[in-house]
């Protein structure tokens, strides 16, 4: 068995891994992918230090930085089922898509977050390429431009806050006949000038040139008009989905929207089980808040198992 095992091989899955190394702990990581929603980035401006690099890049780095130790990293391993150890102290098991099973006494989980897609024609064929879904991220690329915000929860409406303060104008468009987000929330948006708001709206396609997004597709959902919008951005701001579907029968903690519920020493409701990154209850979803958890978690397992007699 590994003295640490990781769940996830993303940012904070790779800061784990190298803490718990640098610990002298036998440590491994199984993911799913290697490296995870950073693959799937293009430009990264917000990487503190690193001016810009690309996903790829980035990914290929946290590769080669785990790389330099002694950590036994099983790509393409999806985890389906984790089974917590009886008492304190003991084996944790993780279940593996093919069949395998992985102990440890501590375990640390970071299987991340995927966006919740729109699901319809041009958001995947544009993506990184005028379709977006980050505003910390990608805000800056859209200067003076005009886009769209799909969302009008509490996500939505502050990334339409948050982008009306760069870009040059954001329509937000709703798909209920209302926004959800938080009044005083609405309030701000609403006060300012370069701001449509579109409620009942069903976004139909986004379009574009072949090259970059042009515009954007709607029905109107109280008439059935449709509409389009001419626009150089769209941000889908319609949900974060954690991955924790395979932790549904495991008895941690979630919350009703399915995060890993931590502690501020990154601890779960499982004695000996941590979580990092966009995985749990974290606050701000970026690869260097991620990254930091990450090293916190393995700190905390680090604290356990020198605390914790093996059962
Ligand atoms: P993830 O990166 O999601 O990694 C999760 C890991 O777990 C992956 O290896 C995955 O394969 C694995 N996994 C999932 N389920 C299982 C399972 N059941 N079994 C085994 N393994 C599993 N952040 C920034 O700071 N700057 C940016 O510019 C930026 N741009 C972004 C652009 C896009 C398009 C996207 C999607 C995100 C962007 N982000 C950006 C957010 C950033 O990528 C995330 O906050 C960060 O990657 C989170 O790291 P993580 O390690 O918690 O999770």
């Amino acid at each position: 068995p590994f003295e640490v095992l990781i769940v996830g091989g993303g940012p904070a899955g790779a800061a784990a891994s190298i803490y718990t190394a640098r610990k002298g702990f036998r440590t491994g990581i199984a993911a799913e992918r290697f490296g995870g929603q950073v693959l799937d980035t293009m430009g990264i401006e917000n990487f503190i230090s690193i001016p810009y690099t690309e996903g790829p890049k980035l990914a290929a780095q946290l590769e080669q930085h785990v790389a330099e130790y002694d950590i036994d990293v099983m790509n393409l391993q999806l985890a389906e089922k984790l089974i917590p150890a009886s008492q304190v102290g003991g084996l944790h098991e993780v279940v593996l898509a093919n069949g395998a099973s992985l102990k440890a006494r501590a375990l640390i989980l970071t299987t991340g977050a995927r966006w919740r897609n729109l699901g319809v024609p041009g958001e995947f064929e544009y993506r990184t390429r005028g379709v977006a879904y980050c505003p910390h991220c990608d805000g800056p690329l859209f200067k003076g431009k005009r886009v769209a915000v799909i969302g009008g929860g509490n996500s939505g409406v502050e990334a339409a806050i948050d982008l009306a303060n760069i870009v040059g104008h954001v329509t937000l468009v709703e798909f209920d006949p209302q926004l959800r987000a938080d009044q005083v929330l609405q309030d701000k948006l609403r006060s300012m000038a370069n701001v449509d708001i579109i409620v009942s709206a069903q976004t139909t396609e986004v379009l574009g040139d072949g090259e970059q997004v042009t515009g954007l597709a709607y029905k109107d959902r109280s008439d059935g008009t449709e509409h389009t919008i001419d626009l150089q951005g769209v941000f889908v701001q319609i949900g974060l989905v954690p991955n924790t579907e395979w932790l549904q029968d495991s008895g941690i903690e979630l919350t009703t929207r399915g995060e890993i519920v931590i502690d501020d020493r990154a601890a779960t409701s499982i004695p000996g089980v941590f979580a990092a990154g966009d995985v749990t209850t974290v606050p701000y979803k970026q690869i260097i808040i991620a990254m930091g958890e990450g090293a916190k978690a393995s700190l905390s397992a680090f604290d356990y198992l020198i605390r914790t007699q093996p059962a």
